[in-house]
């Protein structure tokens, strides 16, 4: 796929959502005034907790949910101005399955790129099947395949028009361990392949493994957007846990840690910042007070604790 020569792949400016009121429930501002661009090229994870807004943005782009406010465009097409363009720009794999179960793989794909208007000599739809490895399933009834190939046969589906960015929706939600890695290495051989690809996920591990970068979405507002080596590279503390040869009545002094705390009779927990000190040197440091020491973990933060400090603002409601 070439590189046309605008810089986004998706690009979101000001996108707002609220729900109407619907009897006794409330008006909901699922989306209030998120901005952001998806590189082309990339694996972009869009990564927050249930609730946070994801599906509603996702539903969007789609196509699906109208937006309130804001603009979103699609391979430079305004969904708006241009939603026929927009829409053939993207694939979008949603968060749950649904199938005709009496029809076969190869007949959900040809149904799809008829509706797309894909013309007969031009669709792949055996290619595409082997693509997500169903290639020997393409004439099986629907209603036959697992769990997980019916995930695969939903990618498949997004892929039949050839779009040059496909969305998944939470793809791993509920999937079991094996069937999770085939789906990374789907979504990393799409993106080989020059697929741009965006993932809603609130699996941490998963944005961490997979994407280029990630943005943190909370309470319908972004909170974070950044290549994630950066984004993991913000948890810097590192936990160094030690237990010494003898009860320590009080903290070491003249230790340049950032926090020691007594963990027991004979263990302290030390933080520090691992780009500015070492376990090394601060063992060391212990045992230049005289102190021996008998036993050392350690303890590496991750996206996780990025991932906490971050959401766990306090925010209002609106
Ligand atoms: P996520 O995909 O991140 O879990 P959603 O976009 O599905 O979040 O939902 C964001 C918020 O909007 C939630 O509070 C949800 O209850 C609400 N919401 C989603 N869809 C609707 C709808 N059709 N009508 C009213 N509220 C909705
Ligand atoms: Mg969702």
């Amino acid at each position: 796929m070439d590189s046309p020569d605008f810089p986004a792949a998706i690009r979101i400016r000001d996108l707002a959502k609220v729900y109407a009121a619907q009897g006794s429930t409330p008006a909901k501002h699922a989306l209030k005034g998120v901005s952001f661009d998806v590189p082309q090229g990339q694996i972009f994870g869009l990564l927050g907790p249930n609730g946070a807004g994801k599906s509603t943005l996702i539903n969007i782009l789609a196509g699906l949910v109208m937006k309130t406010s804001g603009s979103a465009e699609i391979w430079g097409f305004d969904i708006n101005e241009h939603p026929r363009n927009a829409k053939r720009s993207i694939g979008i794999v949603p968060q749950e399955v649904v199938f005709d179960p009496f029809f076969t793989p190869l007949e959900v794909l040809e149904n799809t790129a008829g509706f797309y208007g894909v013309p007969k000599a031009a669709r792949r739809s055996l290619e595409i099947l082997a693509e997500v490895h169903l290639g020997d399933k393409a004439n099986a009834y629907a209603r036959t395949l697992s769990g997980g190939m019916k995930r695969r046969l939903l990618i498949a589906k997004a892929l039949v028009h050839q779009p040059p960015v496909i969305v998944l929706d939470e793809p791993t939600a509920g999937v079991d361990v094996e069937l999770r890695r085939q789906l990374w290495e789907l979504v990393s051989d799409l993106n080989a392949g020059g697929v741009t690809v965006v993932l809603t996920t609130h699996y941490l591990e998963e944005a961490e493994q997979l994407c280029d970068r990630i943005a943190i979405i909370n309470h319908g507002e972004l909170i974070a957007n950044k290549p994630t080596r950066e984004l993991v590279g913000m948890a810097r503390e590192k936990v160094v846990v030690v237990t010494l040869d003898r009860d320590v009545a009080d903290l070491p002094h003249h230790l340049d840690f950032i926090k020691a705390e007594r963990a027991g009779e004979r263990v302290i927990e030390v933080t520090y910042d691992k780009d500015r000190t070492t376990a090394g040197q601060i063992l060391a440091q212990l045992q230049g007070e005289g102190f021996g020491i008998v036993d050392v973990s350690t303890r590496e933060a991750d996206l996780e604790d990025v991932f906490v400090s971050l959401t766990s603002a306090v925010r209002v409601e609106a």
